[in-house]
């Protein structure tokens, strides 16, 4: 199935995709920490209500996550380029605020501060079940589905210092949808193709069967420490091709406009202007 949360004349709904049309959810406003995949499985579907998907304004996919958990470093030629150490014991990891994130399809600001705005396209993993040290074996029992994010990041602001949240969590930098896709519709979640393309030129492009962690690995590490709760998002990484090792560089400003696409799961198309 897929899920999505949406506003539509100005009121927050969440939806099943069917086709190209938005069912809503009766009594869900959004994906969150309250939505268990369990309990959005077996919502009552508003077909009455039902309205095209272009007469949508897609949210952050879930707007206000208790977690939003980013891996760094995920990929190994990402790893190189950046110039840093392969990680190969434990996963790089970070955080962003909920305050980051913004919709699929949103217009994302610029801030006059930075003079290093990078796209990063990444596969984001949503939690659909509470789960604390939770093994690996299990740990896709834990997972709603997935979808797609861009870890826009403010490299001079990363570069700071060697922690990487002023560069990682400005405001309604990272777009995250459009839906939610159920694992019962992927195939193979080591075999999926990301790419991400600015202004027409592809500049990455990886399948997820790179990653250093997969995606059980990632979700039973991260519930050693933290309780895991629905709605939490996890940013797995970003392959090589990033902006600020391109040569020249390749970096964001107003005008620009950046796609990150993963093949049977979804795109983001974000526009990126002046704050
Ligand atoms: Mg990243």
């Amino acid at each position: 199935m897929r899920f999505a949360s949406v506003s539509h004349d100005d009121h927050s709904q969440a939806v099943a995709i069917d086709g190209d049309r938005a069912v809503p959810l009766r009594d869900i406003p959004e994906l969150g920490p309250s939505t268990p995949l369990s309990l959005l499985r077996r919502a009552t579907l508003d077909r009455d209500r039902a309205v095209s998907l272009d007469e949508l304004h897609f949210r952050p996919l879930v707007p206000s996550p208790i977690r939003v958990i980013c891996v760094g470093l995920n990929y190994v030629a990402h790893a190189h380029e950046a110039g840093r150490d392969v990680p190969d014991e434990y996963p790089v990891l970070f955080t962003k605020f909920a305050s980051a994130l913004t919709g699929a399809y949103d217009p994302v600001p610029c801030p006059p501060e930075s003079s290093a705005i990078d796209y990063e396209g990444e596969l984001a993993v949503v939690i659909g079940e509470r789960a604390r040290r939770i093994p690996r074996e299990r740990a896709l029992d834990a997972v709603a589905g997935i979808t797609v994010s861009n870890d826009v990041t403010m490299r001079d602001y990363q570069n700071k210092t060697h922690q990487w949240l002023q560069g990682k969590s400005w405001d309604n930098s990272t777009p995250v949808g459009p839906v939610l896709v159920t694992l019962d519709e992927i195939e193979d979640l080591s075999a999926l193709t990301l790419r991400t393309i600015v202004n027409g030129q592809t500049v990455q492009e990886a399948s997820t069967e790179l990653m250093i962690f997969d995606i059980p690995t990632l979700v039973s590490r991260i519930s050693e420490f933290t309780t895991l709760e629905p709605g939490d998002l996890i940013l797995t990484g970003t392959p090589s091709g990033v902006g600020f090792r391109r040569e020249p560089p390749l970096l964001l400003g107003p005008g620009d406009v950046v796609r990150v696409e993963i093949d049977g799961i979804g795109h983001l198309e974000n526009a990126f202007v002046a704050e």
